[in-house]
């Protein structure tokens, strides 16, 4: 009662006894409510239909339209619309009657400004308990609604994840996973509640892990992680981060489980650690050959003789000189590997490369007496490349074929045009692949080791070089070799069409 006397309501009152609506008016005014009056039902039906009101108080008998049709149509308009009707014949059945037809209370005549107010009190405490039972239904419609919205953004989200994302409660049911999941764990249960742990996922070493993390033993653990090793359906390595759910209260309410797979990455990682031990191992024979000759050197263990310290130091000069060279080339695959590489490519005839290469390397051929041959068609379709990378590309394949030649032997260079690719042969009739060698001779640091080829110096890494240049220039290379006979790597690169 209190709160429906301190807010001001908007009211219409309908009579056509002056005396009533003027008395209403005056005792519903000085209690700040709001008061509209009308002659009789028409006039009052068209007014609600107007405006907003709280609370109408409604006469029953009156020309042009009596209360009860009047009620019967503004319920219809507004079914919440509190109506309290004001009677003359103060009987049960009028009472019963105009409660049928919708009203909330009466009233009889005459009355006294208290009973009125008490009436109408009691109408709008009515009125105002259900706007606000109104308003907290809507409110929680929204609030349904938001939730909702937030499931399905949520679901969405985990669901487009590229990582596993499973959610296991603490009695080990698994309540969320996503298609990720399915498709690393190999899941091919349909989703059901109440469903274990290890009824759905089959690794075991996975399902240790999130057992560990959701023992009350192990409470202390936030997280844990773990990469697990898989062999079936194929070899692969996932890491596991398991992270414990609490609530306030610090109890555990389950576990979010993240799974990554990280096959590449451990594959990248362990190519890198080969790569860094194969340097490693490259760069320790000069240098403890090196060492040794220095400190032979140094012990005096060498003697006096002057031809034998300088022997000893013209071959540190080699192996120094080789590890140079072994470090140019790591150098060289480092850059070429690295994303900044900047690469300058023009539209280039490499005639001019290809003549300046044999003319340099020449001597180098000059104890075997090599000849050399160069074809080039005239004039040479245009690539585009880099120089300098192009000017390593022929150093290095034409000087294996004066390396790995033979007495008298021949270096041969070879262009020819197709339609869209320029072909390059480099061809020796030197000693040789074998078979098994023709695969492994583009890999880092693979050397041939033969008998015939153990005092020939090299790094291993020039034909690993080459290779990548050509990748980096869209191009193809192969090579066919027969043991003894010679060797022949082909290059085609695409001709840069205007
Ligand atoms: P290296 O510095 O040892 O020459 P490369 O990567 O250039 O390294 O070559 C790898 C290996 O391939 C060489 O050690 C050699 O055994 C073999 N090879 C390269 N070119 C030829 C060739 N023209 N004829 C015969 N064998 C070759």
């Amino acid at each position: 009662m209190e709160n429906a006397t301190r807010k001001q309501a908007n009211i219409l009152v309908i009579d056509d006894e002056r005396g009533i609506r003027e008395g209403c008016r005056r005792i519903l005014t000085s209690k700040d409510h709001n008061v509209e009056v009308a002659e009789n039902g028409q006039q009052g039906f068209d007014l609600i239909q107007q405006n907003n009101y709280d609370l109408v108080l409604v006469d029953l008998m009156m020309p042009v339209m009596g209360g009860l049709e009047m009620m019967e149509k503004a319920l219809a308009y507004n079914q919440e619309l509190i109506m309290i009707v004001i009677t003359g014949f103060a009987t049960v059945e009028t009472a019963v009657d105009a409660m049928k037809h919708g009203a909330y209370d009466y009233i009889p005549k005459p009355f006294a400004p208290d009973q009125l107010l008490t009436v109408v009190n009691r109408g709008l405490e009515k009125h105002w308990l259900r706007q606000q039972t109104k308003h907290l239904m809507e409110e929680r419609d929204r609030r349904l609604l938001e939730v909702a919205n937030e499931k399905s953004k949520i679901h969405t989200i985990v669901n487009s994840m590229a990582d596993a994302v499973l959610v296991i409660n603490r009695d080990l049911q698994v309540v969320l996973w996503n298609p990720a999941a399915i498709k690393m764990l190999n899941i091919t249960k349909k989703a059901a509640p109440e469903q274990k742990l290890d009824q759905i996922i089959s690794q075991v070493d996975l399902i240790r892990t999130i057992k560990k993390a959701v023992d009350p033993e192990s409470a202390h653990y936030t997280t844990l992680s773990e990469e697990i090793e898989f062999s079936e359906p194929e070899p692969h390595t996932l890491l596991a981060n398991v992270s414990v759910v609490r609530d306030d209260n610090n109890e555990m309410l389950g576990v979010v489980c993240i799974i990554r797979d990280i096959t590449q990455f451990k594959e990248i990682d362990r190519v890198k650690s080969q790569f860094v031990s194969m340097v490693a191992h490259e760069l320790r024979a000069p240098l403890s050959a090196i060492e040794n000759y220095i400190t032979t050197y140094l012990t005096g263990a060498a003697g006096d003789d002057p031809e034998f310290n300088r022997n000893m130091l013209e071959r540190s000069k080699k192996r120094a000189h080789s590890l140079l060279n072994l470090v140019e080339d790591l150098l060289q695959i480092s850059r070429m590997e690295s994303q900044t590489v900047s690469r300058k490519k023009e539209l280039l005839d490499i005639t001019d490369i290809i003549n300046n290469t044999v003319e340099l390397l020449k001597p180098q051929g000059k104890d075997k007496k090599l000849k050399f041959e160069i074809k080039i068609p005239q004039p040479c379709p245009t690539i585009e490349a880099d120089r300098g990378e192009m000017e390593q590309l022929f150093t290095n394949l034409i000087s294996n074929a004066i390396k790995y030649n033979v007495e008298n032997g021949s270096v041969s260079v070879v262009l020819k045009s197709t339609d869209n690719f320029l072909e390059i042969k480099i061809k020796d009739t030197g000693i040789g692949l074998a078979e098994d060698d023709l695969t492994q001779v583009f890999d880092e640091f693979y050397r041939v080791s033969r008998e015939d080829t153990r005092y020939i110096t090299g790094t291993g890494l020039g034909l690993s070089i080459v290779k990548k240049i050509v990748e980096n220039h869209l191009g193809r290379i192969n090579v066919e070799s027969e043991l003894y006979k010679g060797t022949t790597f082909t290059i085609t690169f695409p001709v840069k069409v205007n």
